[in-house]
């Protein structure tokens, strides 16, 4: 895993120092197939956010946003990149000794997660002077409907028309095919993955999850991602219980607190209980994917995701989740700088109390750890495990 990263951001470093190779950034949901096939290396900013919050950098750089016009209130990926670039500090130089985040080429953000995501990258449009483009689909969605798919493969057409005079090369439908194709193969093996939870007791938990799903995210539609996930995947084929003595079994929504993985982890472990199931994790399985079609499923794959759909959508998948995996108990993690990603303030929670399905609800954060309290998600988290 650490060899994969580093050999990924290495990659990146050199590809934007060198004038014959182009970078992109691109949004964790976005589009990255037709930045890869295109041959564009791809920057996940969301990912350097998530690096930021795990190793606590993120404590000094998001009153550096805050101080300059970015509220406290928004996604605080978005205030720990761009506190981060305006003090001109990234967690790569310790981790991989990079001095500066890859600079971009081209920017293509995809709203199907929030429009904080467009605020983010039309900043970096303007500080870089980029060019940027922006696929806007139909979002909170009961259904799928072909309009939708039609839509946005017609968005993605438009982005490939857009993207070839800054590469200085037609896209190769072939490689297209290629890319989608492993993206597949990969997304298919990370269900897997997965799925590994679903024995009792699991051989992982979702904190490691919150580590395992870095290639998913930042190498989807490479041979690397697919051969990582299937070495992940016959490793824990052989691996012990993740949790000694498991009797619990916990559904996580919401996002991970990047900062607090460890202590956390150590709450539900000490306590026999394992965080089998989330619905982060699962972001990232995309089983529509289809190498024939693929700006249509890609399209499809695309709007699908949990965080675009309507309520009655969610209930119903985490019920199917709560069941699908033996589930206990469902924790929400109410973030407080991501309402997009946090179920718990329209009446989720009490929707699945009420068919019989204990829930508890966290305050908490991504990345800013003012919004969180470690004495008191112990004192919530300790308590709802004794009484399921
Ligand atoms: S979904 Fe939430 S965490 Fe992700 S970019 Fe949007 S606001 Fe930030």
């Amino acid at each position: 895993m650490t060899n994969v990263m580093k050999d990924y951001f290495l990659d990146l470093d050199a590809a934007a120092k060198d004038p014959a190779r182009k970078v992109a950034w691109c949004t964790s949901v976005g589009p990255a197939e037709i930045l890869r096939a295109m041959g564009f290396e791809v920057f996940f900013p969301e990912n350097h956010g998530a690096m930021l919050g795990a190793t606590r950098v993120c404590m000094d750089t998001i009153p550096v946003a805050n101080a300059n016009g970015y509220s406290p209130e928004i996604c605080s990926y978005l205030t720990s990149d761009v506190g981060a670039y305006m003090k001109g500090i990234t967690p790569l130089t310790k981790a991989f000794g990079i001095e500066e985040i890859p600079r971009p080429d081209v920017l293509v953000y995809n709203t199907n997660q929030c429009k904080d995501v467009m605020h983010w990258f039309e900043y970096y449009a303007e500080e870089f002077d980029c060019p940027i483009f922006g696929i806007h689909p139909p979002t909170n969605l009961p259904g799928i409907k072909q309009e939708y798919i039609d839509d946005v493969a017609r968005q993605f057409e438009e982005l490939i028309t857009f993207l070839e005079p800054i590469m200085g090369t037609p896209m190769d439908p072939e490689k297209l095919k290629q890319c989608v194709a492993l993206s597949r193969e990969a997304t298919n093996l990370w269900s897997e993955v997965l799925d590994m939870a679903r024995l009792k007791p699991s051989p992982l938990t979702f904190f490691d999850g919150t580590i395992y799903m870095g290639p998913i995210v930042v190498l989807r539609g490479t041979q690397i991602a697919v051969d990582y996930y299937r070495d992940l995947l016959a490793e824990l084929k052989d691996k012990p219980a993740a949790v000694e003595n498991e009797r619990k079994r916990i559904y996580w929504d919401g996002m991970p607190v990047w900062g607090r993985l460890r202590n956390l982890s150590n709450i539900f472990s000490e306590n026999n209980a394992c965080v089998v199931a989330s619905t982060y994790c699962n972001s990232w399985v995309f089983p529509d994917f289809d190498p024939e079609d693929p700006l249509a499923s890609m399209a499809k794959a695309y709007i699908k995701i949990f965080i675009n759909r309507n309520d009655h959508f969610k209930e119903d998948y985490i019920e199917k989740m709560v069941e699908d995996f033996n589930i206990d108990g469902v924790v929400f993690m109410a973030a407080r700088t991501c309402p997009n990603n946090s179920n718990a303030y329209y009446n989720l929670p009490r929707k699945l109390k009420n068919k019989g399905i204990p829930t508890i609800i966290i305050d908490g954060d991504l990345c800013d750890l003012r919004c969180y309290s470690d004495e008191q998600s112990t004192t919530l988290i300790e308590a709802f495990l004794e009484t399921i």
